[in-house]
């Protein structure tokens, strides 16, 4: 008999709440789409399933202001359905969903900085990296990533967290997030111009954390081979250079060939080869240790299809 696995799935059937309404692109079937593509590929049966909990108010806290939470929280409890800018719905479950979302990346840190698993793959929703310290954003209410971060900081002693973004779009809110911090190096790959027009080179983060934050913006168009080139000019240098003790990844899965939101060139395999260089590094940096969480990917079959590469891959580190 096989040993069981070192990876694990974080998902729970009450991310499907968060009803974002009809024809919104951040939707339940997303993360169908993709509990079917793993049961029906054998990836499921061979995932370690993580229980969760919500997060509590002070886990969110380390990274969003007490007005932010408040506001998400009687927003959504008030019955307002488009928060912030208007691309960003809510339901009356949305809280809760929310904070479990943030709660499940909470639990993918203790299991791998428990040493229980080597790596997690988080299929939340909402997102999370467009939400800023007090913004709700593009689909995101709380940053879930970020408190992961912070939370693997504060509970771990863990110095210094890399989180790679290679979501399509800037990961915005997470950059607002950390950009003084030197403990947390964020480089985010993405299409540009695109929404929401941040992520220039010139935005390189601020007093200490001056050099800590690195912005890859890639052209329309770019393929497997640009991303290929983009890791090994930009990501695994300043890796290198940053020694992580935790790797997170901000996955995404929008620069698939086939997204109806960008025009980049990426297929399920490329996901699998980015997903290969990461599980690499974090062999050599911190034994192997990747937090992963779900970002965008709105055609349902190239976001399953993708998820299952990328977890193939995370099985095979
Ligand atoms: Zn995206």
């Amino acid at each position: 008999m096989n040993a069981p696995s070192r990876t694990g799935l974080v998902y729970h059937d009450r991310f499907l709440d968060h009803d974002t309404g009809v024809g919104h692109q951040e939707r339940a079937d997303r993360l169908r789409a993709v509990t079917a593509r793993l049961r029906s590929s054998g990836l499921w049966q061979r995932l370690q399933h993580l229980l969760i909990d919500q997060a509590e108010e002070e886990q969110i806290l380390r990274v969003h202001s007490s007005e932010h939470l408040r506001y998400v929280r009687e927003a959504v409890r008030g019955g307002s359905w488009i928060l912030d800018e208007g691309d960003t719905h809510a339901s009356k479950e949305s809280y809760e969903v929310a904070m479990l979302a943030a709660g499940g990346v909470i639990a993918g840190v203790d299991a791998v900085m428990g040493g229980i698993l080597r790596n997690v793959f988080c299929a939340v929703r909402p997102p999370g990296h467009h939400a800023e310290q007090n913004k709700v954003m593009g689909f995101c209410l709380f940053n879930n990533i970020a408190v992961g971060a912070r939370y693997a900081q504060a509970a771990y002693g863990v110095k210094k967290v890399a989180i790679v973004d290679w979501d399509v779009h800037h990961g915005n809110g997470t950059q607002e997030i950390f950009y003084h911090d030197k403990s947390v190096l964020f480089i985010s790959l993405h299409q540009f111009p695109l929404w929401p027009g941040t992520g220039t080179r010139e935005e390189r983060g601020a007093g200490e954390g001056l050099e800590y934050t690195v912005n890859v913006p890639l052209p329309p168009e770019s393929g497997e081979e640009a991303y290929v080139d983009a890791f090994r000019r930009d990501v695994l240098p300043n890796l290198d250079a940053f020694r992580p003790e935790l790797i997170m990844i901000s996955a995404g899965f929008d620069a698939h060939r086939d997204d109806p939101l960008a025009q980049m060139r990426l297929t399920e395999s490329s996901y699998g080869v980015l997903t290969g260089m990461m599980t690499q590094a974090a062999e050599t940096y911190c034994q192997g240790r990747i937090v992963s969480v779900l970002e965008g990917g709105y055609n349902l079959e190239a976001l399953a299809g993708s998820v299952e590469a990328h977890l193939e891959m995370l099985l095979k580190a």
